[in-house]
């Protein structure tokens, strides 16, 4: 018989799932996603089955971190599907709450990281991270999970998350995992399959954009607007108006104007009504071009 992932739908029964393992000593790893699951996805299950003995996924799609004018209502939603990945993945369980479990009637409590939630993705989406920031923070109480993984795909989630989880004292580490691409270069998102032909063929530019500051590091290229120019340069030959493209010193938000040290590179852009979020780490140290995203070495 296939192996199956156990489906726990409520909150009690993910953490008796977890509290279960811990007990005889085994290390239990979360994989929070809102469905919808592509191979970037299930890097991060593979991740966790490296590291950690036990691996929970969860899928739930958050109503508070869409605005009223995103996409919630369309975001895709196929429980079946994604199970089966998960199933192929070697998942353990799959934890999937309703937003009644995890949004109560009376629910009034929400978390705010603050300064790094409020500019790039958070100046775009100003309610974007609270909703993040909560849930995730509710999800690993439910999970009680030893070790939780997110994608570098999320720069700046990752950034909050981390945040959260210091300033919070929440006794769940966190492992950032490398972005994974189509073959072209786009990094892998559930909203991909939005894009239009025409768009999809346009979306090459955000990688393309960041390969080439990649190639001008390695030419000696240290200034910021340049980097931010070659972005630049590759989104509007493709006709592709960006939102933001920025170099922030690594596992931050903060604006450098200068690559001294390791720095990601990011950009945001809209294609058709579609948000398209991509990055790239810059090390002016770094001697080999960096990963590019392919399900790599671990976290
Ligand atoms: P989502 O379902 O979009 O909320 O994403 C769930 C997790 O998968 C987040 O930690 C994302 O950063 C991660 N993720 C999404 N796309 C990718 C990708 N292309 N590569 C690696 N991780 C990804």
């Amino acid at each position: 018989m296939s192996f199956k992932p156990q489906i726990l739908n409520h909150g009690d029964a993910a953490r008796a799932w977890a509290r279960e393992r811990q007990g005889t000593g085994l290390r239990v790893g979360f994989v929070p996603t809102m469905g919808a699951l592509h191979a970037g996805h299930l890097s991060l299950v593979a991740a966790a089955r490296r590291e950690c003995d036990a691996t929970i996924a969860s899928v739930f799609v958050n109503p508070t971190q869409f605005a009223p004018h995103e996409d919630f209502a369309r975001y895709p939603r196929d429980l079946e599907a994604d199970v089966a990945l998960l199933a192929q993945a070697g998942c353990d369980a799959v934890f999937t709450p309703t937003a009644d479990e995890i949004y109560p009637a009376g629910f009034c409590t929400t978390v705010d990281v603050g300064p790094v939630a409020r500019v790039l993705e958070g100046a775009a989406r100003p309610t974007h991270f609270v909703g993040v920031a909560t849930v995730v923070l509710k999800l690993l109480h439910l999970t009680h999970a030893d070790l939780a993984y997110f994608g570098r795909k999320d720069y700046q989630q990752t950034v909050v998350v981390q945040r959260l989880v210091a300033d919070l004292n929440v006794p769940c580490g966190v492992r950032v995992c490398p972005i994974v691409r189509e073959a072209d270069g786009l990094a892998m998102s559930s909203r991909n399959r939005y894009l239009s032909g025409e768009d999809r063929a346009r979306a090459v530019s955000l990688s393309a954009g960041l390969r080439a500051a990649e190639a001008l590091v390695q030419r000696g290229e240290r200034d910021a607007g340049a980097l931010r120019g070659a972005v630049e340069r590759e989104l509007s030959a493709a006709g592709v108006e960006h939102d933001y493209i920025e170099l922030v010193a690594d596992g931050s938000v903060t604006p450098v104007e200068t690559l001294a040290g390791p720095s990601t590179l990011l950009v945001a852009a809209r294609l058709g009504g579609v948000r398209l979020i991509d990055n790239a780490q810059l090390d002016p140290a770094a001697r080999d071009p960096k990963d590019h995203g392919e399900v790599g070495p671990p976290c």
